[in-house]
């Protein structure tokens, strides 16, 4: 399996989520074993930020990533929308310090990227591999991970509200099954955006760009996208979440009512120094080998401290 990027240089504009300001996205061909990389105006000049877990500086509202003052807000829904692809190689220039939100799901960088058109290049794909089952939890977030050879996630939900309640969707993680969740718009209650906005937080966020929710159900006239939208979109952050790695992850996930904050977490984890949880994999056609010498076996299962679900 060969390493992808995209055939030309493609750009959008649209509103950013926190500024409310037109901002724009480039995206260009990168050279092979480039990875994703940002680059972003910060006080000092321009800045390339990798996604790596430490470079989350804030996963509030929607996932920023930043270095030396440099941020790019809401990368959340472009970095699925790559790894859903299978796009290992991209620059992505961010003037305005955000991704547009566009529509607030994953559909419109979809469309830009076959606009782009996806080309495979001469290096095989390189991907890190969950090594061995771990169980990670705050109260009841938990995202249990296992070796597995492609990404499939296992996604429930259960938030106290008649719209939602209890969702649950499974996916195994390929361009075609990525258009299950590609469209499903991020969601909001109604007294946090008030809230937000109050507080000159949010300020692009509207009904054009988010499901909003109040006591009773959805505030948005077109209604769901899909009847179980929500979880669509928790598996969707999900998967831009765990983009945040130099390499594609590949591994089987049962996550339940995990969130940004959580999602970050859980990558620190797995690939501090001493992690026995990660291998890197070169994927050779039909088959894949680790290069690198099994890491040490570890000692249990990691349990944090209690948080509750719907908070
Ligand atoms: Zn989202």
């Amino acid at each position: 399996m060969r390493q992808t990027t995209i055939m030309r240089t493609i750009e959008c504009t649209g509103i950013g989520l926190h500024s409310g300001k037109k901002v724009k996205l480039s995206l260009r061909p990168a050279a092979e074993n480039s990875g994703i990389v940002f680059h972003v105006s910060g006080p000092d000049g321009k800045r390339e930020i990798t996604p790596v877990p430490e470079a989350v500086i804030a996963t509030g509202l929607a996932t920023t990533l930043g270095k030396d003052g440099a941020a790019v807000s809401t990368v959340e829904h472009l970095l699925a929308a790559l790894r859903g692809l299978g796009i290992d190689n991209v620059h992505v220039d961010a003037h305005g310090g955000e991704i547009p939100i566009m529509d607030g799901s994953a559909a419109p960088f979809v469309m830009l990227l076959s606009e782009a058109g996806i080309r495979p290049q001469s290096a095989p794909r390189k991907v890190l591999r969950i090594a061995r089952e771990i169980n990670f939890a705050q109260g009841d977030k938990r995202i249990k991970a296992e070796p597995y050879p492609g990404f499939y996630v296992d996604y429930s939900i259960d938030f106290p509200h008649p719209s939602i309640g209890k969702q649950r969707l499974a996916l195994d993680l390929t361009p075609r099954s990525f258009s299950r969740v590609a469209k499903a718009r991020t969601f909001g209650f109604l007294r946090d955006v008030e809230m937000l906005k109050e507080r000159g937080l949010a300020l692009g966020g509207s009904l054009e760009n988010a499901v909003v929710l109040d006591e009773r159900g959805v505030l948005n006239k077109e209604g769901l996208r899909h009847s179980d939208e929500f979880v669509r979109h928790k598996l969707l952050d999900f998967i831009g979440d765990m983009a945040m790695l130099p390499l594609p992850l590949q591994g089987r996930f049962t996550v339940s009512c995990s969130g940004h904050a959580l999602n970050n977490e859980f990558l620190r984890h797995i690939t501090a120094a001493v992690s026995p949880y990660l291998e890197e994999v070169q994927l050779e056609e039909g088959r894949a080998f680790a290069p690198r010498a099994p890491r040490p076996q570890p000692v249990g299962v990691d349990i944090l401290p209690a948080h509750a679900c719907a908070s």
